[in-house]
């Protein structure tokens, strides 16, 4: 039987863990080739390993605050792709940090992170992919159920998430003459390595997340991953600039 993305290329930041790498994992086991970007080698080299078929890990940090960012290391991961292949037929933006601090708190350097990695990093995440991406390709970006709803002392991460919606319309706009679609995946609350901290450090956090979330339950990984294979895929090839939320129906309340 055909797989889904029978050497189709694949590019996803922050593919070493989490969402991005059970992504990753989905689009390996359709037969894609895919090219993951994390900032730690050693956890990069254990994911390429998992995700299999063929793999490749780009270490680099998509991050870009101020002057001192890394465009560089978005460079080298396409540089690479077009090396082995010529053409990019899904990206992924999915690298995202999340920090909170109440208003009286935030200073310009919470600002710059999260600006830095959620919006810049990923604003050229898809810009430098482009050359590579030809009609039919897709784009998807990770956006989150707070880019909709409020939640105390998120302001910041949340702004780079609502912000994130309105590049997928906008895009998809600027691209329609080429074929490319653009949309995004909206987290709820999953359990992932960065979901784990933040349970860890906040004693009754999990009931409260479960309380929200209609469901009554965290997400996994794995249930984000089959709604981004499903809007890189032909199956949802009329849509186009839309956000689809994957959030037990945490938005919705
Ligand atoms: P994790 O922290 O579990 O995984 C993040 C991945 O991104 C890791 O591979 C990490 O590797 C990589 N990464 C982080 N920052 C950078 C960077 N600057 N450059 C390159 N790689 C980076 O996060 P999640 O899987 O939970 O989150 C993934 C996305 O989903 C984020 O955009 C997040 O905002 C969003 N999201 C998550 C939700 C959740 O409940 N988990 C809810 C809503 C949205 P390394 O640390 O080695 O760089």
């Amino acid at each position: 039987m055909t797989r889904q993305f029978e050497n189709k290329i694949v590019a996803i930041t922050g593919g070493s863990e989490g969402i991005g790498f059970a992504t990753a994992k989905l689009f390996a086991s359709e037969g894609a080739q895919v090219y993951v970007t994390g900032r730690r080698q050693e956890r990069l080299d254990e994911a390429v390993k998992a995700i299999g078929n063929g793999a490749v890990g780009i270490q680099g940090d998509v991050g870009i605050q101020g002057d001192v960012g890394n465009g560089a290391d978005l460079d080298r991961l396409y540089a690479r792709i077009k090396r082995d292949h010529g053409r990019l037929d899904v990206v992924f933006a999915n690298a995202g940090i999340s920090e909170s601090a109440p208003l009286g708190a935030l200073d310009e350097a919470h600002f710059d992170r999260l600006f830095g990695t959620n919006i810049k990093g990923l604003i050229f995440t898809v810009q430098k992919a482009l050359p590579l991406m030809t009609a039919g390709s897709s784009v998807i970006l990770t956006g989150s159920v707070v880019g909709s709803k409020g939640l105390p002392s998120l302001s910041i991460y949340s702004a780079t998430k609502a912000a994130i919606r309105s590049f997928a319309r906008t895009w998809t706009t600027d691209l329609k003459s080429r074929g490319i679609r653009v949309n995004v995946v909206s987290p709820g609350m999953i359990h992932t390595p960065a979901m784990q901290t933040y349970l860890q450090n906040n004693a009754g956090a999990e009931d409260a997340l479960k309380q929200m979330t209609p469901l009554e339950r965290l997400g996994q990984a794995e249930e984000v991953a089959k709604a981004v294979l499903f809007l890189a895929s032909s199956d949802s090839s009329f849509i186009a600039g839309e956000e689809l939320f994957v959030d037990g129906g945490f938005v919705a309340v």
